[in-house]
């Protein structure tokens, strides 16, 4: 199963992905989740990706494509990419690196979310700055403020989920993300999901859309 998961920031792809992939049995690609690890390690493409990540812009098609294809390649037979595409230019080379290796895309699953919701979701978004798992002070209550509860690790805010930037990045799926939604409609490959409501009603609801993507796929 290879699948795509589109949708603002803050619609929980992030979660919805990882959900998927121990579901499933598959990998968990997410172009922000490579970038942020290479910020951390100091490479020269994390000090490149760093300054369109702080602003909120997207880093450069070309970049962002060689980054994925090597993590396709690597991968096993089934994954879900998290965050890419994110452009049409991105769409369109991803759709034809998998037709070239004979292995086509089985859907996109486009969460959706209000600008207002999602701001108010990242805005009680925090990440452990040691093991990285994210946490929501809006919905999930820590054991210790301020504290990971798995590793003891500081909760810190990811310095674009600051309020600015959040906006700004809203702005970017709009203008360059959504086009994505009209290119796998054409494809017969989308389906939406709306985004509000508990992880578990998400997931519901993902699993519903893909296991109906499943059985057009193998009527046709
Ligand atoms: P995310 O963790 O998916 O919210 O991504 C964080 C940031 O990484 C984005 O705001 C972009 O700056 C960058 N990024 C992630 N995925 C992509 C992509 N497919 N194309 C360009 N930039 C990306």
């Amino acid at each position: 199963m290879r699948i795509v998961l589109l949708g603002p920031p803050g619609a929980g792809k992030g979660t919805q992905a990882k959900r998927l992939a121990r579901r499933f049995g598959i990998d968990h690609i997410a172009t922000g989740d490579i970038f942020r690890r290479n910020v951390q390690s100091g490479t020269e493409l994390g000090a490149l990706a760093k300054t369109y990540m702080d602003a909120g812009e997207l880093v450069p098609d070309d970049v962002t494509v060689a980054m994925v294809s090597e993590a396709i390649k690597e991968a096993g037979r089934g994954y879900v990419l998290d965050g890419f595409p994110r452009t049409v230019a991105q769409g369109r080379a991803l759709d034809e690196e998998l037709a070239a290796m004979g292995r086509p895309l089985a859907g996109a699953l486009a969460l959706t979310i209000d600008d207002d919701a999602a701001v108010k979701r990242i805005s009680g978004r925090r990440t452990c700055a040691r093991c990285q798992r994210p946490y929501n002070v809006e919905f999930g209550p820590l054991r210790s403020a301020g504290v990971c509860d798995v590793c003891g690790g500081d909760l810190v805010q990811r310095p674009d989920d600051a309020e600015d930037v959040v906006r700004r990045r809203l702005e970017v799926y709009h203008q360059s993300t959504e086009p994505l939604l009209r290119f796998y409609s054409d494809r017969g490959l989308l389906r939406e999901i709306d985004a509000a409501g508990t992880e578990d009603e998400v997931t519901e609801r993902v699993v519903a859309a893909l296991e109906e993507l499943s059985s057009v796929g193998e009527r046709s």
